[in-house]
């Protein structure tokens, strides 16, 4: 294919940035790029000060991982959440999901990943010994493994099951049914409350 050339360099640049963007090609990079130009100067600056103050000043809550403003996140910090459940996921966006369903009133530990052989991640590139930290402070009563549905949610499920042993906290798994398949993210609202409602203990395999 041959590279449509631009009359700018720095236009070529700005494309090629936006270009790296997930799901973008150059045809849309252009596109964007030349919408940008149309917008008041303003507007342009808002932008790129939102993205470069995002990587630069972002914080993970001390204690759960999820992004946050402060040190600890706001979800933590709140006095009414019940801070003898915490559900385990996978990232930030499924914290978001699951608070979407304004069913769990509990806190979170944003794993960062889950266990992952063939792609090279073990137990200890995960928030997991963190976790277990937490438990072992005795405050903390259930642990619900709201990982997605697959073989690495599985195998970081078990993982995690057997290092809660010790512990004697309740450690429970979302209900399944509709949801397989499904990554956290992309289940609905709906279903995904429902699936912490009817959550059940976790059984060894
Ligand atoms: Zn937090």
């Amino acid at each position: 294919m041959i590279q449509q050339q631009y009359p700018s360099q720095l236009l070529e640049k700005a494309v090629a940035e936006f270009s790296k963007l997930p799901g973008i090609g150059r045809k849309t990079a252009l596109r964007l790029v030349l919408w940008m130009l149309r917008q008041e100067d303003s507007d342009v600056e808002q932008f790129s000060e939102a993205i470069s103050k995002l990587k630069h000043e972002v914080k993970y809550c001390s204690v759960c991982h999820n992004i946050s403003d402060a040190d600890v996140c706001p979800i933590c910090a709140d006095h009414r959440r019940d801070k003898a459940t915490v559900c385990v996921v996978e990232n930030i966006q499924d914290v978001m999901a699951v608070e979407n369903t304004q069913q769990f009133h509990g806190l979170y530990h944003v794993l960062g990943g889950v266990i992952s052989p063939m792609d090279g991640i073990g137990p200890g590139d995960i928030e997991i010994d963190s976790l277990i930290r937490r438990v072992a402070e005795g405050e903390v009563k259930e642990v619900i493994l709201a990982l997605s549905p697959t073989m690495e949610g599985d195998t970081t499920n078990f993982y995690i099951y057997r290092k809660l042993a010790a512990f004697g906290v309740k450690v429970s798994v979302i209900a399944r049914g509709v949801s397989v398949g499904n990554e956290l993210e992309y289940t609905d609202e709906v279903t995904l409350g429902r699936s912490i409602m009817n959550r059940t203990l976790f059984e060894e395999r």
